[in-house]
């Protein structure tokens, strides 16, 4: 065994049963074993190479942030408050152009507050792959959505050239000129998607290109969709803020007149209809759509056939002032829901506690325990990982807490942040109190 690790209390991933007196022996990246109600009498000592008792703490799968743009970091705080979308977007499209070494700190400050806050896994967007060895280094686990944008053949190649330079190679499409010698090295933990940016931006050919090719290996695939009412007038007739700013950037709009649908039901119904199951029993949690803000027409009924994963991020979300986000529809209709932080370019931190917290502010009466799924075991399913994953995190249980009760614990928690003591990812300790 790699760890045995004693805790007053341990959130079963599966059940969601809060156990007592629990010991957790760790090994090759999954929970092993564990031991409930103080069967070791002898202690921690002899079970594994490292021990760590760390008394009255409750052990909580680790956060999953399920939607970032660690390339973003940079701009925390940076850009000024109360843009309309369409002003957001074009200082972020500025911003993306400061020198590489900002850019890459601003990465290395976004994983420290990753592991800080106990987040083990993100599901990040990323432009050039540039946060692999950041989120390598600091032990967290990462799938990197490289974003495509633009010409399909060239956004695919381009994607290519990335996953050559920065992952282990798949030799066989992408031919021996990989160099087997030049391969680069394979990055624990560290795996990449794909993401055609959102249906305003990107065509279908793009998406299919991307979402083909991220069902065929397995992967996820995920993309903004249905962010703004001015996303929808653009999907639906080509008119309004959006028409102006693509305009703006040189994109050639004469003779489009908008798909005459909503985004959503755009998507899963048309373009990426010839590679999603319909009926519950075949999900499609590797699809992960970002914000759905704003469903109408037919979207809940085509969420409800195909049950992709759909990710709010709440802080953001009020950053911008939109409408209250669906959540009751959302629980209603099955599909796998998420929490993410967004970029630092629209929030100010990257704690999930601080997501949950929003989140309930936002809908007090949402159960605290659903919540956490959210922000945990549902985002393991995004992207793919196994239940036993020893992906932990461990805190300080809040004062005030009696009753074994996991929603009396929540309650406690929301808004008053508790202290992590240690956070495991793949097994393996990535942050400790000191
Ligand atoms: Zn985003």
């Amino acid at each position: 065994m790699d760890y045995a690790v004693r805790v007053s209390h341990y959130l079963d991933p599966v059940t969601f049963e809060l156990s007592r007196d629990v010991i957790l022996l760790l090994a090759g990246g999954h929970v092993a074993e564990v031991i409930t109600g103080g069967e070791v009498s002898g202690g921690l000592d002899g079970l594994a190479k490292q021990t760590l008792d760390l008394g009255d703490a409750v052990c909580l799968p680790g956060f999953v942030n399920a939607h970032a743009h660690l390339d973003l970091s940079h701009l925390h705080r940076q850009v000024p408050r109360g843009l309309a979308f369409t002003d957001w977007a074009r200082a972020i499209i500025s911003g993306r152009q400061l020198p590489e070494p900002i850019i890459q700190a601003g990465i290395d400050d976004a994983c420290r507050m990753l592991a800080a806050t106990g987040t083990t896994a993100v599901l990040d967007i990323s432009v050039g792959g540039d946060s692999a060895p950041a989120l390598a280094r600091h032990g967290i686990r990462g799938v990197l959505a490289l974003e495509v944008l633009g010409e399909p053949g060239r956004a695919m190649q381009r994607c290519d050239e990335i996953i050559r330079a920065r992952f282990e190679l798949d030799i066989e499409r992408l031919g021996s000129d990989a160099g087997m010698a030049a391969a680069p090295t394979a990055l624990a933990g560290i795996d990449y998607g794909y993401s055609p940016h959102a249906p305003y931006s990107t065509g279908a050919e793009l998406y299919q290109l991307a979402y083909g090719r991220a069902f065929g290996e397995g992967r996820v695939c995920t993309t903004h969709v249905a962010e703004t009412r001015d996303e929808l007038q653009f999907v639906l007739d080509g008119s309004g803020p959006f028409h102006d700013m693509l305009s703006s950037l040189g994109v050639d709009l004469s003779s489009f007149a908008g798909y005459g649908e909503t985004p959503i039901t755009l998507l899963l119904r048309d373009w990426l209809g010839p590679w999603l199951p319909a009926g519950a029993q075949r999900a499609a949690p590797l699809l992960v759509l970002v914000h759905c803000n704003y469903p109408s027409g037919e979207d809940l009924q085509w969420i409800e056939r195909t049950q992709p994963t759909i990710c709010w991020c709440p802080r953001s979300h009020a950053y911008f002032g939109h409408e209250p986000w669906p959540l009751r529809e959302y629980f209603d209709s099955g599909a796998n829901l998420v929490l993410g932080t967004d970029s630092l370019a629209s929030n100010d931190g990257l704690d999930m506690w601080g997501e949950i917290t929003a989140a309930a502010l936002a809908h007090p009466d949402a159960p605290r325990t659903e919540l956490l799924r959210m922000a945990t075991v549902n985002g393991r399913r995004a992207l793919g990982l196994a239940d036993d994953v020893a992906d932990l995190a461990i805190w300080e249980l809040p004062t005030g807490f009696q009753k074994p009760e996991l929603e009396q614990l929540l309650n406690l928690c929301v808004g008053n942040h508790p202290r992590l003591l240690a956070s495991f990812s793949q097994g393996q300790l990535t942050a400790r109190a000191i």
